[in-house]
């Protein structure tokens, strides 16, 4: 359970995208265009939540099939572009994307290094670590956020491709949930 005080300072959420949003491809598989961008279900309505109660909503994404010329990062663009208008479609709203298209060992933005976060605030100032959470379906997601001082929720996502590292995530984790929809339910409801 989140500790109330935080709860109600929180300001800003920060999603992982693959296995959050859309379907997780196979280890080692890349989204490479908009016909492999599978909407997981509830998505857009729990986005629509996030933005009713007045969060802001902020992906951080490695996309490291970049850095391996499996796609480029207008791809990835064209996708997040194509997204925000079926988003649109339902009444709900992602504020910014964030992209490390970087190989592993290369950069400072590669979660669960911070440079992802960095780049938020440069566009948010009021972004801080105490008044944000991190949700993601991988170990790396929840290091970054615990690294950044944020609460942190584990969605386990499709149990048939449990990635290494899905239960220290999980123990490492304020909370556990099984998808975005019920992650939020416990952010907006649970008290
Ligand atoms: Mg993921
Ligand atoms: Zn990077």
């Amino acid at each position: 359970m989140l500790p109330p005080a935080r709860h109600n300072s929180l300001r800003t959420v920060f999603l992982d995208r693959d296995g959050i949003l859309n379907e997780k491809m196979p280890e080692g598989q890349y989204v490479t265009r908009w016909e492999e961008f599978h909407v997981l279900p509830g998505v857009p309505e729990a986005l629509r939540r996030l933005n009713e109660a007045g969060l802001r909503v902020v992906v951080v994404s490695n996309q490291r099939g970049i850095a391996r010329s499996l796609s480029t990062a207008a791809d990835v663009d064209s996708i997040h572009a194509k997204f925000a208008q079926l988003l649109a479609r339902s009444g709900a709203r992602i504020d910014a994307f964030f992209i490390c298209p970087h190989d592993k060992n290369q950069c400072d933005c590669r979660k669960p290094l911070p440079g992802l976060f960095h780049q938020a605030v440069a566009r948010f100032p009021d972004i801080a670590g105490a008044t944000s959470i991190m949700i993601g379906d991988s170990l790396s997601d929840i290091e970054f956020g615990r690294r950044l001082g944020m609460e942190t929720i584990f969605v386990e996502g499709n149990t048939q491709h449990i990635a290494p590292g899905a239960e220290e995530a999980a123990k490492l984790a304020n909370l556990r949930r099984a998808s975005l929809a019920e992650a939020v339910d416990a952010l907006l409801t649970e008290q």
